[in-house]
């Protein structure tokens, strides 16, 4: 008997687990086209190619088929090859990755940005450090936080703190009970992807002052996409220069991959010299690095993308709105549709693709809360008005196939 033998079944019972709570994941497995996004192929059962829109990408801007952005990467790969061939330390730092890092930096007012191999490294690498840092720490972390920030608050082995999802009371009460002298840290992000809502920044900075807090801001779902220049949410709200570390991804708005911290110069070289997720690993292809410097670099001069953005979700939101569906009604372009239970919403996302080549992947848990199982849809300035009918066509005919009701969610 072959150890694998010995163990399938326990294999097999977490898989089934997972089958029978109706949260068994389903890749799709696409074909992307450069110039036809959010046109799409899918490969059914790898056997049948069919057409298909995609309305659940993160490709937000659809930066990931720019010409401009592509080219870059051509020409970088072209110039220096595939790989970096190191860690930053040994032999992995570029001209890309250093005039990448010095973008980042400027696109936040910061003196210094770091860049990391994915948004979520960057989260987990530097909320883990912290705490080498600041011995004591006491982090305050937002009981909706992406996964990677609870990660990266587990590994930091110090005290944590979840407060109650943009509560500022709970906020405030718990920061109250920690001793004055203490070293602190909020741990919070701008949109949250999941529930299409936002912050209240000013006055988690303000508390932060208050309490001696430094402040910890994800802006992944909001980089490229918000502020006069894509410097995310805080920027829109000139809240930039009260944040103590904004990190961000390249992996969404700026269509490539990666993830960064941008924060003044003595934070960035503690972090550098610190941090595990940063020190050991291969640092990004050089070619990735000059194809986000390129889309970031783009998204700062662009702002009538981000209008048109906003523009095609307020669209959908205005069309779910006036037939009734029970969607999030947020400030954000996340607009995602609450069906409440995991195997109708894997139902309906197969009747959806199946039936009308619409693709919006199932979210179930544990990436939102079990019963809150939804379709998120994250219209790009791609997605045309009439992609936006033929999307109401089929959500109509599959509202009425599974009797669901038509409500607002407030
Ligand atoms: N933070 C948040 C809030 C996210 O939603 C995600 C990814 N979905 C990440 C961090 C991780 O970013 P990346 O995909 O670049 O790893």
């Amino acid at each position: 008997m072959t150890n694998v033998t010995r163990y399938r079944d326990q294999f097999q019972a977490a898989v089934d687990t997972v089958r029978q709570e109706g949260r068994y994941r389903i890749f799709r497995d696409i074909r992307r086209k450069k110039g036809a996004f959010p046109r799409a192929t899918w490969f059914k059962d790898n056997l049948e190619e069919k057409n298909i829109t995609v309305w659940c990408s993160n490709d937000y801007l659809g930066m990931g088929q720019n010409d401009c952005v592509v080219e870059a990467v051509k020409s970088a790969v072209d110039a220096a090859g595939t790989g970096s061939g190191g860690t930053r330390n040994i032999s992995g730092t570029t001209r890309y990755h250093v005039q990448l890092e010095e973008e980042l930096a400027d696109l936040h007012d910061k003196s210094a940005s770091l860049v990391f191999t994915s948004g979520y490294v960057a989260n987990e690498a530097a909320l883990s450090t912290m705490s080498k840092i600041l011995p004591g720490l006491h982090i305050l972390s937002d009981e909706m936080n992406h996964a990677s920030m609870i990660s990266g608050i587990r590994n930091a082995r110090t005290h944590k703190h979840i407060f109650k999802h943009n509560n500022l009371a709970d906020l405030e009460a718990k920061l109250k009970a920690i001793p004055a002298d203490a070293p602190k840290l909020i741990a919070f992000e701008s949109v949250y992807s999941m529930d299409a809502d936002i912050a209240p920044i000013a006055e988690i900075c303000d508390l932060a002052d208050k309490y001696n807090a430094l402040t910890y801001i994800d802006e992944v779902h909001a980089v490229g996409m918000y502020g006069p220049r894509g410097g995310g949410v805080s920027e829109q709200r000139g809240l930039m220069d009260r944040i103590d570390i904004i990190q961000g991804t390249l992996a969404k708005a700026y269509g490539m991959i990666g993830g960064y911290i941008a924060a003044d110069k003595v934070i960035v070289d503690a972090i550098r010299s610190l941090a595990s997720g940063f020190i050991f690993t291969t640092s990004i292809p050089p070619s990735t690095a000059a194809g986000a410097l390129r889309s970031v670099r783009i998204l700062k001069i662009t702002p009538e993308v981000r209008s048109q953005h906003q523009e095609r979700a307020n669209s959908l939101k205005a069309r779910f709105r006036a037939a009734g569906y029970p969607f999030i009604d947020g400030d954000t372009h996340i607009v995602p549709l609450m069906i409440g239970d995991p195997v109708k919403c894997q139902a309906i996302s197969d009747r959806l693709i199946e039936g009308y080549g619409i693709y919006a992947q199932p979210i179930n848990y544990p990436t939102v809360p079990r019963g809150t199982e939804r379709l998120r849809f994250t219209p790009s300035p791609f997605h045309s008005d009439v992609m936006l009918d033929e999307l109401m066509s089929a959500l109509s005919q599959v509202w009425a196939e599974f009797e669901l009701p038509r409500e607002k969610v407030a």
